[in-house]
């Protein structure tokens, strides 16, 4: 099934919200795959977010992103990538809905609680940048057949 790259952020472990934004994935039916506290580093940072490096605000984006260590969790399920999109809502978390994860626990454009991978192809290249193979389980969740139809499961 579909894997996709979650980081909840270091402002996210300072204002202790690790277990609800975990909770909120888990009881939407993902799986999870991997997961590990790192701290990150410039090195990793600046291939991560390669689209931004010469935005102006991204100097504090990077100190804002190894302020502290992160949670990275490798997520499965199927449409997992566009499943999670949703759950975190848009980048700026004041304009972010009610309901999804940016929406509910933020007000910042920058401290927005959680990276998510943006497509499918960008979430197995951040799976692969962030754990190494045999940081990734491959199990069956008992819970499957009641998560999904039959015809969903491939
Ligand atoms: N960001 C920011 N200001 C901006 C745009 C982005 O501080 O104007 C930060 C924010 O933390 C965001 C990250 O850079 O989550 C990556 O930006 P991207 O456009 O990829 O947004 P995302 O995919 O996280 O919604
Ligand atoms: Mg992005």
């Amino acid at each position: 099934m579909e894997k996709t790259l979650v980081i909840l952020k270091p402002s996210t472990i300072q204002r202790g919200l690790v277990g609800q934004v975990l909770d909120r994935f888990q009881r939407k039916g993902l799986k999870i795959a991997g997961l590990k506290m790192m701290q990150l580093d410039e090195k990793i940072l600046r291939e991560h977010y390669a689209h931004l490096v010469d935005r102006p605000f991204f100097p504090t984006l990077l100190a804002s992103m190894m302020a502290t260590p992160v949670i990275v969790i490798c997520l499965e399920g199927k449409d997992a990538v566009e499943v999670v999109r949703a759950m975190t809502g848009v980048t700026n978390s004041r304009k972010a809905a009610p309901g999804t994860i940016r929406g509910d626990f933020g007000m910042s454009g920058q401290e927005n609680i959680v990276h998510a991978s943006d497509s499918v192809e960008n979430g197995m290249i951040e799976v692969k940048r962030f754990f190494a193979d045999n940081e990734i389980f491959t199990y069956s969740l008992l819970a499957e057949p009641a998560t999904y139809g039959p015809d969903e499961l491939n």
